[in-house]
């Protein structure tokens, strides 16, 4: 899976924007050398400087959307794997700008930014400014586990045009390097996604070249279900993923939520449901996503009392399938759930079931 997020709104990335007229190149000067022979060299090289700065200014100021065909070139970097951010790294590499002072404090700023991190907790809200005249990034860190929410909303406070590069990265397991998951808009709206693999993750903000740009950033995180069982909260999980069972012969694959018998244990997704009545799980439910219930996570609800849903159902999220129970081999324990998820094997349902993510408020 290369992908380590599910988008779990309609969030949309759209590459054929705000079209944005730039008139420069109308007002280019037309210089023409003159009929005398002194110092032609000097004349061309100032025109050959010209031309280089104003090529210079206007790629430092054309937006990735700027006119159908830049989008269409955007579009193919996108393929490539290339961010807005790279896109400007090579703008000025062809500027032979890259190379330059200035280019390659740009170019470092991220990891700058990164040896000084700036660990991001559950909720966090800040309002920040680049100065015009410095080179800067600001990164924030975030460490997720898998099935836990992210929640971020930014917006820029400043009114100019200049570009803000914002994306949401993931530290790549098997070496120093991170991948962009998506890139971020400034547009003020909410955005959320649920994180496919577990690791450390950051936030990079940074203007282009001589910008002022002023923003608001607000994250936070949390779990990506309904908590399965009716008024019961992380605080009732009473046995978590991986403890051992049956003498070491096996592992815990689930969570178990205990409450009282009978309380109503309700579907954490929109799905499909099978039944079951026996084995170790009792009374069980197998509740599937996706086309035909195939594909996607399977979440299991087991020790059921009794159920309210017949087998073959299709089910909302939030309706009730069955109460809670101790059938099955929970038969001298306590009434519970046992809640688990299954997406290419089981997996620990405890980060999804975490209070959903609440953005600060300001
Ligand atoms: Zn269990």
């Amino acid at each position: 899976m290369s992908d380590p997020f599910k988008t779990s709104d309609n969030e949309q990335t759209s590459m054929s924007g705000i079209a944005r007229t730039d008139t420069n190149n109308a007002d280019r000067p037309q210089m023409k050398p003159g009929k005398r022979v002194i110092r032609p060299w000097l004349l061309f090289s100032l025109l050959a400087l010209l031309v280089v700065l104003l090529t210079v200014r206007d790629d430092l100021r054309q937006n990735a959307a700027e006119s159908s065909e830049k989008a269409a070139r955007y579009l193919a970097f996108d393929r490539l794997g290339w961010s807005p951010r790279d896109v400007f790294v090579w703008r000025l590499r062809l500027a032979g700008l890259a190379d330059s002072p200035l280019g390659q404090q740009w170019a470092g700023a991220v990891e700058r930014a990164n040896n000084q991190p700036l660990r991001v907790g559950d909720q966090y809200h800040t309002s920040e400014a680049f100065a015009d005249d410095q080179v800067e990034a600001h990164v924030y860190h975030m460490a997720l586990e898998r099935g836990q929410k992210l929640t971020w909303q930014l917006y820029r406070l400043d009114t100019s045009d200049s570009r803000l590069y914002a994306s949401l990265e993931r530290h790549e397991s098997d070496g120093e390097g991170w991948s962009t998951v998506t890139e971020l808009n400034a547009d003020g709206a909410t955005r959320s996604r649920v994180a496919s693999l577990s690791g450390d993750y950051r936030i990079v903000l940074q203007p282009e070249l001589f910008a002022r740009v002023e923003y608001s950033l607000a994250i936070a995180n949390g779990g990506s279900l309904p908590f399965p069982v009716e008024a019961a909260s992380q605080r009732d999980i009473g046995s978590s993923f991986g403890a051992l069972r049956d003498g070491g012969a096996r592992e815990h694959h689930g969570v178990d939520i205990f409450a009282k018998r009978g309380t109503p244990v309700r579907a954490v997704i929109n799905g499909h449901v099978r039944t079951g009545t026996g084995g170790i799980g009792g009374n069980h439910v197998w509740l599937s996503g996706g086309m035909l219930g195939l594909g996607g996570a399977r979440y299991y609800y087991a020790h059921l009392d009794s159920f309210v849903i017949e087998s073959g159902a299709r089910v909302k999220q939030g309706e009730i399938l069955g109460y809670v129970g101790n059938t099955g081999n929970a038969s001298t324990t306590p009434p519970h759930l046992h809640f688990g998820i299954y997406s290419g094997g089981p997996v620990d349902p405890a980060p999804f079931l975490k209070p959903e993510p609440v953005l600060p408020v300001r």
